[in-house]
């Protein structure tokens, strides 16, 4: 994964228009969509546009297109209104989660953070 579009890559398809998704936001090098089984009220997937596999190669082989991605999910969770607010209500705080390797639940290997809120999030997470 050198940051190429992969042909059989999930991801890489909704980047390019092939699969449709819902859109939150894009920039010049990354998308954020809903996820199509949400797990939280709030359940969005930021990619980069290039593809790498998993976070650690993409923070490997393109560091600042790692950091675009950890700043797009702090602007989703800005524009779902749940960051931590001043006072801190029952549903503010979010978190991001980059599954790397099957065992870790990854199914899709282009690189996504997940962000998560609008619910109550248990730690540890099980
Ligand atoms: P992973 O399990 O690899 O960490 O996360 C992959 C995520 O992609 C899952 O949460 C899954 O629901 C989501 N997903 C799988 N296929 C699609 C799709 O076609 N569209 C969207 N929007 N999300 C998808
Ligand atoms: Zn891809």
């Amino acid at each position: 994964s050198n940051g190429e579009p992969q042909q059989d890559c999930l991801f890489c398809k909704i980047v390019a228009g092939e699969v449709p998704a819902t859109l939150v936001r894009e920039t010049e090098t990354t998308v954020a969509f809903r996820d199509i089984n949400p797990q939280a009220p709030t359940h969005v997937l930021v990619i980069p546009k290039a593809h790498y596999q998993d976070a650690a190669s993409l923070a490997a082989a393109a560091p600042q297109l790692m950091a675009d991605v950890v700043r797009e999910a702090g602007e989703v969770a800005a524009l779902e209104k749940i960051t931590p607010a001043e006072g801190g209500g029952p549903h503010t705080g979010y978190r991001v989660v980059f599954n790397t390797g099957s065992g870790a639940g990854q199914t899709v290997f282009h690189t996504h953070a997940h962000v998560l809120g609008g619910r109550g999030l248990e730690w540890p997470p099980g």
